[in-house]
């Protein structure tokens, strides 16, 4: 087993303390540096650092950046939900510092969705029930991993199963 253990810090953006969401950082007591490439292969990291190294992930809004001696995750519901997250990344870690032999590391970032695939699939009404001022401004945070298609409550039928297909490609969700 690699990582063995962590102190998890719960927090409030000091800017913003009335904001709903809450941020975590788990201090790890390993140094797991070296698992940081196959993890980024396993998982479908979104960004990889090769000098760090560090390699984050996403998944609706939600960012986690995996360090050699921490994880950080913002946009959180509650502590409940850290935890279930910490949890998961414990035992894929685990899970992937066992099978290393077989894995081969990678030390590149994921290619993106291009925004205009994206665009094309949206119903292009830019009638703002997403919150966003335009079709195109949602897909952009889309291609980021910001948004997901359930946010654009206009997306039905086959363009959204169309969307869905082309998305997963990306590996922009890591966990549900
Ligand atoms: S809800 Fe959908 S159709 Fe409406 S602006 Fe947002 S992305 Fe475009």
């Amino acid at each position: 087993m690699l990582l063995k253990s962590y102190t998890k810090e719960i927090f409030r953006a000091k800017c913003n303390p009335g904001f709903q969401s809450v941020h975590c950082i788990a201090h790890l007591d390993q140094d797991i540096s070296e698992i940081i490439p196959y993890l980024n292969t396993q998982l479908g990291g979104f960004e990889y650092f090769k000098d760090l190294p560090a390699v984050t992930f996403k998944n609706s809004g939600r960012l986690i950046a995996v360090h050699s001696d921490k994880i950080a995750i913002n946009a959180l519901k509650d502590e409940e939900e850290a935890e279930k997250i910490l949890e998961w990344l414990k035992q894929e870690i685990n899970e992937t510092w066992e099978n290393r032999a077989e894995i081969t590391p990678s030390y590149e970032s994921a290619p993106r969705p291009q925004i205009i695939e994206i665009l094309k699939l949206l119903p292009r009404t830019n009638c703002r029930e997403c919150g966003q001022p335009t079709c195109m401004v949602f897909s952009t945070l889309v291609a980021e991993g910001a948004k997901g298609i359930e946010d654009c409550p206009q997306l039905i039928g086959e363009n959204k199963i169309k969307l869905e297909k082309y998305l997963n490609k990306f590996n922009l969700e890591a966990w549900n």
